[in-house]
C-alpha cells in the first residue's frame, strides 16, 4: 500500500543539464567525430566508443536531476504500510551506481510510527530500496550476469560492455540480493496460483485436448556452509556434508514438442523448476508450474523420470492420475547390467543376450522381458546371482511404467531427455570445477536463472519492458 502515484506537485520541465553545457558537448562530440573520420586506422567501432563517452556526462546529469526531482516529490507516508511520516528532515544524500556513472540523490528522511522505523520515501519511489546502492537497471545487470556466469568474469564482462564498475564481492552481494527477492517474487507468484488467483498466469490454450507431460531429475551440487567447522563438526561425531541434491522438472504441453531440420526433438515453450529446497520445495513448485501450463484442463497427464522412488512418492503425491513412464536409457542401463552379470569377460556375448530383450523392451514386451529375467537369475550364483536379483527386482518394481509401444504410437518422448538436458545446462554454471556454494547462495541465483528461462525476468524488472508495447 502506497501513495507514491498521488503527484501533489506538477514536475517542473526545465532541466539544467538541458541548458549551455548541451552545447558544449555537442562540440566536443562532432570534434571526436571527425577525429575518427579522418583517422584511417579508426573503424565504426571508434565511432561508437567516442559517441558513448562524450554523451556519458550528459546522460549522468539529466538521470540526477530527473532523479532528484521524483525524490523530491515522493510524499511524505511510509512505503510498507502507507502511514504518514513524522520527525521529517531533508538533506540525506546517498550516492547510487548508475548506467551512466554514479549519481548522488538527497532524500527526505522521516519515522512511521506504526512499523517503528525510518523511511525513505524517494527510496521507494525510485525503485532504490531493496538494494544496496545499485539503480534498478544495475541491479537487473548484476542479477543477470551474475546468475549466468561466475562473479569475477561477470564483473570484467559487464565493465567491458557497459562500463559499469562493480568489483567482484559488490556483483556478487548485488545478484544475490536479487535472486532473494526472485524467491520472495516466486512464492508470492505460486501461493496466487494455490489461491486460484493466478488466472492472469496461466498460458494460453487452444480449444484440442492436449497431453501435459512433466519430467523429474535431480543432480548434486558442493557446498560448503560448514567450511572451517569441519573438525569441530567431526569431533561432535558430524560427518560435514559437502554435496547436496538440486531437485528439477520441467512440463510441456505434448503438442509443444517438434522436430528441428536434422530431426532432433525440440519443445518450443516449456516451463522449468530447479530448487535446492529438497524434495519437498520441488513438489510445490514443480505443481504450479503445471497448473500454469495447464494442468486443471489436460487430457492426460504424464510423468518421465529415472527409478528414483522420491520421484514416483512426489508424482503419486501431487500428481496421482498421471501416467508414469520410466526413462527408457536408465531402463537399458539396467538390463546391461544384467547383460554384463551373464557375460562378464564377454562384451559380444552381451551383446547378443541384450539385443533382442531391448527390442522387446521397445515393443511394449516387458513381461517377456521379466520372464526372461527370471529364467537368467535362476542360472546365476553368488554375487552375480545378487546383481541380477536387485535388476529383475528394479523391473517389477517398474513394470506399469515400462509402455514404450504406447509411448511411439502416442507420439510420446520415451525418456527424460529434456530434464536432463536442463540439468546439465544447470551445471555448467553451478558446478565449475573449483565451486562451492551456500545453500541459500545457489537457491538464490538459480532461481534468477529459472525466471529468465520461464521469460518472466520483466516481473522481476518491469523497467526492462517497453510498457508502450504492453
Ligand atoms: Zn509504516
Amino acid at each position: 500500500m502506497n501513495n507514491c502515484c498521488v503527484q501533489s506537485v506538477p514536475p517542473d520541465s526545465s532541466y539544467e543539464a538541458l541548458g549551455q553545457p548541451v552545447e558544449d558537448w555537442m562540440a566536443r562530440l562532432a570534434a571526436g567525430l571527425n577525429r575518427c573520420i579522418q583517422n584511417t586506422n579508426q573503424t565504426m567501432g571508434d565511432l561508437e566508443r567516442e559517441i558513448l563517452q562524450q554523451t556519458q556526462g550528459l546522460e549522468r546529469k539529466l538521470l540526477a536531476e530527473a532523479s532528484q526531482k521524483k525524490a523530491d516529490q515522493s510524499p511524505p507516508v511510509c512505503s510498507k504500510c502507507g502511514n504518514q511520516l513524522s520527525r521529517l528532515s531533508q538533506g540525506h544524500e546517498r550516492t547510487y551506481q548508475t548506467r551512466f556513472g554514479p549519481v548522488s540523490i538527497r532524500r527526505s528522511r522521516g519515522w512511521c510510527k506504526r512499523c517503528k522505523a525510518w523511511r525513505f520515501p524517494a527510496d521507494y519511489a525510485l525503485g532504490l530500496e531493496e538494494t544496496g546502492s545499485a539503480s534498478p537497471s544495475v541491479q537487473e545487470m548484476a542479477a543477470l550476469v551474475g546468475s549466468k556466469m561466475p562473479v569475477a568474469e561477470a564483473s570484467a564482462v559487464l565493465e567491458r560492455l557497459t562500463g559499469v564498475k562493480l568489483p567482484p564481492a559488490t556483483l556478487d552481494r548485488e545478484a544475490r540480493r536479487q535472486g532473494k527477492r526472485a524467491e520472495r517474487k516466486r512464492k508470492e507468484l505460486d501461493q496466487q496460483l494455490m489461491d486460484s488467483q493466478g488466472s492472469q498466469q496461466l498460458v494460453a490454450l487452444g480449444q484440442e485436448p492436449f497431453t501435459l507431460v512433466i519430467e523429474v531429475d535431480s543432480w548434486n551440487i558442493r557446498e560448503r556452509d560448514d567450511w572451517g567447522r569441519s573438525q569441530q563438526k567431526r569431533a561432535a561425531g558430524i560427518e560435514p556434508a559437502r554435496w547436496h541434491w538440486v531437485y528439477g522438472g520441467t512440463c510441456f504441453r505434448l503438442n509443444q514438442r517438434t522436430q528441428s531440420q536434422s530431426g532432433r526433438s525440440i519443445i518450443l515453450s516449456r516451463a522449468t523448476v530447479m530448487t535446492r529446497q529438497g524434495v519437498g520445495g520441488l513438489r510445490e513448485q514443480l505443481f504450479a508450474e503445471c497448473l500454469r501450463q495447464g494442468l486443471g484442463k489436460a487430457a492426460e497427464v504424464l510423468v518421465i523420470a529415472d527409478g528414483a522412488m522420491w520421484i514416483w512418492n512426489l508424482v503419486q503425491d501431487r500428481f496421482a492420475h498421471a501416467s508414469q513412464r520410466l526413462d527408457f536409457y536408465h531402463a537399458s542401463q539396467h538390463l546391461w547390467a544384467v547383460a554384463h552379470a551373464l557375460h562378464p569377460e564377454d562384451e559380444l556375448a552381451a551383446r547378443q543376450w541384450i539385443e533382442p530383450l531391448l527390442k522387446k523392451l521397445k515393443a511394449g514386451r516387458s513381461i517377456s522381458v521379466i520372464a526372461e529375467l527370471e529364467q537368467v537369475t535362476k542360472r546365476l550364483r553368488a554375487k552375480r546371482r545378487a546383481a541380477a536379483q536387485s535388476e529383475l527386482e528394479y523391473f517389477r518394481t517398474h513394470r506399469d511404467r515400462l509402455d514404450y509401444r504406447a509411448a511411439k504410437q502416442r507420439g510420446q518422448p520415451l525418456g527424460s531427455g529434456a530434464i536432463e538436458a536442463t540439468c546439465r545446462q544447470y551445471q555448467c554454471r553451478f558446478k565449475r570445477p573449483g565451486q562451492f556454494w551456500t545453500q541459500s547462495g545457489d537457491e538464490a541465483l538459480m532461481c534468477l536463472e529459472t525466471f529468465w528461462r520461464n521469460g518472466r525476468w520483466q516481473l522481476l524488472f518491469p523497467h526492462a519492458s517497453d510498457p508502450s508495447k504492453n
